[in-house]
């Protein structure tokens, strides 16, 4: 039954699709799928990358395949067969596509769930996408880093690009620079040499966008450098706010304009007593299959939920898989895609029967 069909943003469609439960006082259990996808450079693919273009040796080609049409499709499935088989499940579920999570307006998932009709569906748990694992395991994400997208401007003397001019915005802006590639230096050697580690326990800073300069002659009174920090729970999100600031006081002091901030305190539970983590362990046992949790290292659509307090889980169910998301000839096997569907099944009917 399909429950909001329409535009919060003008040209931002969403859609939430509702199987009733037999005990609907209870609260519901939310399916989320972004219909999004990354853009292609089509020259560097081995086939059309919107076919979906199946192989021979069984491997599903097409943007989206991992990240996240294939999941998107895997829960509409799974709900089908539920339904067609005549199986009741206790709590309402609901699954809902979502545009804009690729490029983090805000607008698909994050204006859906501060809604009306949100709030009255009593969501009580989340299931999003996650990544693929290259093991026999599969991957399981509880919680995101923070993150911070930021412009720095600097300002400084400008003048004739032929001399020496003291104290200019390029100088400043190296300083911050080299700060920022010393620190991620630091944390890449962290996550190198230490096996247990993973992406989403250290902290990345890279410079992304360098803007400044009017003509090849000309020292520029300006320069802007735009960083893309993803930090790790070890910080609170103000102490690392603190922590740019340092940094940008030490190489002269320079204008900070936040694009973009997500406090993401909040961590799903994967104590083994929660009744949603052991009904998502429980059922990926009945196939065999151990989840490794971890924290994602970038950012998807369950962070609004948990900001929300709504527990929320990241999964993909792809293993013995490359991960391929956002790359050029992303693909996933069909068996494992089929397989999919199965885990997911039991995944959702045993979620959404936990009673009380
Ligand atoms: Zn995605």
């Amino acid at each position: 039954m399909v429950v909001v069909d329409k535009e919060y943003s003008p040209g931002k469609p969403v859609l939430v699709v509702k199987l009733p439960g037999t005990n609907p006082e209870l609260p519901a259990v939310l399916l989320n799928s972004h219909v999004d996808v990354v853009p292609v450079e089509q020259d560097k693919w081995c086939v059309d990358a919107f076919s979906g273009h199946i192989t021979e040796d069984g491997k599903i080609y097409g943007r989206g395949s991992q990240d996240m049409k294939c999941v998107c499709i895997q829960h509409l499935e799974a709900v089908r067969r539920i339904k067609d088989s005549g199986t009741k499940l206790k709590r309402n579920v609901y699954l809902s596509f979502v545009p804009d999570e690729e490029i983090d307006t805000g607008l698909g998932m994050g204006l859906l769930s501060q809604s009306q009709e949100f709030k009255a569906w009593n969501i009580a748990v989340a299931i999003d996408e996650g990544l693929a694992s290259v093991d026999g395991n599969m991957m399981i994400y509880y919680g995101e880093r923070h993150c911070f997208w930021l412009d720095v401007t600097f300002s400084g003397n400008p003048g004739h690009g032929s001399r020496f001019i003291e104290d200019t915005a390029v100088e400043k802006m190296r300083k911050l620079v080299n700060k920022a590639l010393d620190y991620r230096e630091n944390q890449r050697k962290r996550l190198q040499t230490d096996a247990c580690m993973t992406l989403g326990e250290v902290t990345t800073v890279n410079v992304t966008m360098i803007h400044g300069g009017t003509a090849c002659n000309v020292v520029p009174s300006e320069f802007t450098v735009t960083l893309d920090c993803r930090v790790s729970h070890e910080y609170a999100f103000e102490e690392f706010k603190n922590h740019l600031k340092l940094w940008v006081d030490e190489a002269g002091g320079g204008d900070i304009k936040y694009v973009a901030t997500s406090d993401n305190d909040a961590l799903s539970s994967i104590d083994p007593k929660d009744k949603w983590w052991s009904a998502i362990t429980g059922a990926c046992k009945k196939h065999s299959i151990t989840l490794v949790p971890e924290i994602f290292p970038a950012g998807t659509d369950s962070r609004y939920l948990r900001a929300q307090g709504i527990p929320a889980y990241g999964f993909s169910p792809i293993n013995n898989t490359p991960i391929l998301l956002h790359d050029h000839n992303e693909w996933l096997g069909v068996d494992t895609f089929m397989r999919g569907i199965d885990i997911l099944g039991d995944v959702i009917k045993d979620v959404a029967n936990v009673s009380g």
